[in-house]
């Protein structure tokens, strides 16, 4: 017979299961009101979590289980839209890391440089120029949607 420890015990568990599995549907709904820039943030934020979905928790600035995860551009998002959404350029890392860019862009690039290699960052100038020539550039509100619906689909997908 189970005993009444046990239960509760269960009956917690669950209830943290229940309460992660809410706050990620929160985190990846958009209401059909939503501003331009409430979808860019969830767009962003959900790449953030696809790369930590490939590559696992540890922040990918510090190589090291850092505290508090943010979605990181490696070339920064102020760049704009072009940067703003291509998957490579979204990373998992810290805080931390997050802030020391923002502050002093021209270290992190440095860093970023011996991380990644000169090449996958020139790709990502690559695909934002290809972008920029792009039709579909500047995004519309609807393709910030179908944006955001793709990264979302991948992200909920059963690995
Ligand atoms: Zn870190």
């Amino acid at each position: 017979m189970k005993s009444l420890a046990e239960y509760l015990a269960k009956k917690a568990k669950s209830k943290i299961k229940n309460e992660k599995r809410r706050a990620k549907a929160k985190l990846l709904w958009v209401a059909d009101t939503a501003s331009r820039t409430s979808v860019k943030a969830k767009i962003v934020r959900a790449l953030g979590l696809l790369d930590r979905q490939r590559n696992g928790n540890s922040c990918r600035i510090h190589g090291a289980p850092c505290v508090g995860g943010v979605a990181y551009h490696i070339l920064p998002q102020m760049n704009g839209d072009a940067f703003r959404f291509i998957e490579e350029n979204v990373i998992w890392a810290c805080n931390q890391a997050n802030r020391g860019e923002q502050m002093n862009r021209d270290l992190y690039a440095q860093k970023h440089r011996q991380i990644f290699g000169d090449a996958y960052i020139q790709a990502i100038r690559d695909e934002a120029a290809r972008i920029k020539a792009s039709p579909g550039f500047p995004y519309t509100r609807a393709a910030l949607r179908e944006i955001f619906e793709s990264v979302k689909k991948r992200l909920t997908e059963p690995r």
